[in-house]
Order: structure tokens, then C-alpha cells, then sequence
């Protein structure tokens, strides 16, 4: 926001259950005020059974677009008149933009998130070097290992504790992937190329994953798209093997980009420090 919100201001939000912790408007509008626009970036949180309706009264041009989480991705999806090649694939949207003409356009950024924070934290980087392996099987999973065979990986294994759900996933990325129980952790990490945990396992902080992570080859690079905290318990034990890691802030940070792009048609101001500033802020919530 550039001064006093007016008839004017552009608004544009994202829109989740729960959001007061959503660090979105904190990147959102420190872009904004860098930018100078005459625009404001906001939370929503709608009733759980009430996203379509939320959304359908939004059509039109009031505001220019969502950001879309937990847990309204695949409803997000149904209230678009046209969806992209990436929310198709992945099966749900994280990225909803109004159009003038009332229509809504779904798209999902998650997977640009995931292949910026992997070129950004683990530079040469090349998804097509050899299989990837993505732990969890929930929205999140299916979007990474739909980003990973849009990339080009020759090979993505999905590993989850419930190894029915993985084969869902499997089956719906195509490219081939192939589903792992969790107690073939070990035989799915053998070769891999980059491995992303995309479960919520540890969020509660009593169920942190340990997994084979030494199968894995010392070339292998480990991502967690989990950030609160910065490094999690998986993070570490790949960091004490060696490995090269990346971690879901950068995620997050690298989908706000294409995002903002899409709000208001250019990219990001340069030179701001939205990683410095979320960082200061997840430290603030955890003291
Ligand atoms: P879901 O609830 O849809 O899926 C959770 C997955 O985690 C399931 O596959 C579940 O397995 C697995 N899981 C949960 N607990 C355990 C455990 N103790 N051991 C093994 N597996 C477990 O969540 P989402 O897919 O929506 O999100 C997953 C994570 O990704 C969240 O932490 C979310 O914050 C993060 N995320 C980060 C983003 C970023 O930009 N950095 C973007 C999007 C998501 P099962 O099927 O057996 O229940």
C-alpha cells in the first residue's frame, strides 16, 4: 500500500482456513510499497463450506485475484471457468485471477515455487538429471510431482505412509510415476536425484518423518516444504549426511512472484529483502 487505501486501491488477497499466520501479505506488500502502487494485498478467511460462494461474489473485476491454501486448493479449482495445464495436472489451484469479463482463471504456481527454490538453494540443479522421489501424497505431493514431470524428471516415485493414496497420485501425474510404501523408503531413495518431503509430518511437532535419508546418493539434493521452522528435523539430518538442501520458504516466496505477476501484469520490484523479513517474522511467532 503506497498511502491511505482509496476508491481506487487495487485489492488483491489470499484466501485459507486458518490465515491469521499466512506470511503472504507480509511478501505481497512489501512488493506493493516497493513498487509504489496504489494497491493492497489481503487475508480471508471464508467458512469452511462456503469457498464457491466467497469466490462466485468476487467475480467481476472486484478484486484482482487469490492466493488460495489449505484448504480450499481443489475447491479453487471448481470455481474456474478456465484452468491452466498446471492446475489440471496438479488437481487443485493455488491461484484464482477475476477477469474484467466476470470469468475466473485458475492457475497453480506451487510447482514454479518448487523449481525456483530448487535452481535458488541448490544452483545447477537440473530435474532432469536423473529420478525424483516426493514424499506425501496430499496436495501438496501431487503438485510437486506434477511441477517434477512437467520438468522433465525421467522418474518420480511417490512415498507415503498410506501407500493407496500415493498410487492415486501415481496414477493422476502421469509421466509414469511409480508408488512406494513408506517401508520402502530405502529402495525409492536408491539413484534419486532430488527428494521433497511434501508431508505434514512434525507440523504438531511430536511426529517428526525419520526416514533412510543415507540411501540416498551424496549428489542427492533434499528439500522440505514444510518452513515453520526454517530447518526442520528432516532438513538436519540431511544437512549432518551432507547433502545439499532446500527449504519451503523459498518455496513459498519463489510462487509469490509469478503470482504478483499475474495481480498486476509485471514482475516484482528487485532489491527487496522478503525472505529477511519473513524470517524476522516466523522468529517473532516462535519466542
Ligand atoms: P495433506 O494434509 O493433504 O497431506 C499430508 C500428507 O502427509 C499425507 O500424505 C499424509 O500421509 C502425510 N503425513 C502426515 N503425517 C505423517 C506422518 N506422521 N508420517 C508420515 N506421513 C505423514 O497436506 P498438504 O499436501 O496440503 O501439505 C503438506 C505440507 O506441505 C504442509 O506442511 C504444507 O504446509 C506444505 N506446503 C508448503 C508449501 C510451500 O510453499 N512451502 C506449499 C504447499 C504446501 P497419509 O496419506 O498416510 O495420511
Amino acid at each position: 500500500m503506497t498511502g491511505s487505501i482509496t476508491g481506487a486501491t487495487a485489492v488483491a488477497g489470499v484466501a485459507g482456513s486458518p490465515i491469521a499466520h499466512s506470511l503472504s501479505p507480509l511478501i505481497q506488500n512489501a512488493w506493493i510499497r516497493a513498487a509504489g502502487f496504489d494497491a493492497v494485498y489481503v487475508a480471508f478467511s471464508p467458512p469452511a463450506d462456503r469457498f464457491s460462494h466467497f469466490a462466485e461474489g468476487l467475480r467481476g473485476g472486484t478484486i484482482r485475484g487469490l492466493n488460495v491454501t489449505l484448504p480450499f486448493k481443489e475447491a479453487a479449482l471448481g470455481v474456474a471457468d478456465k484452468v491452466g495445464e498446471r492446475a489440471e495436472l496438479a488437481g487443485a489451484a493455488n491461484l484464482l485471477i477475476f477477469n474484467e469479463d466476470g470469468s475466473i482463471t485458475a492457475d497453480n504456481v506451487d510447482g514454479l515455487g518448487l523449481l525456483g527454490a530448487l535452481a535458488a538453494q541448490a544452483p545447477g540443479f537440473d530435474p532432469k538429471a536423473g529420478p525424483a522421489v516426493v514424499l506425501g501424497a496430499g496436495g501438496a505431493a501431487r503438485g510437486a510431482a506434477a511441477a517434477l514431470v512437467m520438468a522433465g524428471a525421467p522418474e518420480v516415485r511417490i512415498v507415503n505412509r498410506t501407500q493407496a493414496r500415493a498410487e492415486v497420485v501415481a496414477g493422476s501425474v502421469g509421466g509414469g510415476a511409480q508408488a512406494y510404501p513408506q517401508d520402502a523408503a530405502a529402495r525409492a531413495f536408491d539413484g534419486a536425484n532430488v527428494l521433497i518431503n511434501a508431508t505434514s509430518a512434525g507440523i504438531a511437532g511430536d511426529d517428526a518423518l525419520i526416514l533412510p535419508l543415507e540411501a540416498t546418493p551424496a549428489g542427492a539434493v533434499i528439500m522440505d516444504m514444510t518452513y515453520k521452522p526454517l530447518v526442520t528435523p528432516f532438513l538436519e539430518q540431511a544437512r549432518r549426511l551432507g547433502r545439499r538442501t532446500v527449504d519451503g520458504l523459498e518455496m513459498l516466496i519463489r510462487q509469490a512472484g509469478p503470482s504478483f505477476e499475474a495481480f498486476y501484469g509485471r514482475p516484482p520490484p528487485a532489491g527487496v529483502d522478503v525472505r529477511g523479513l519473513c524470517i524476522a517474522r516466523l522468529e517473532a511467532w516462535s519466542s
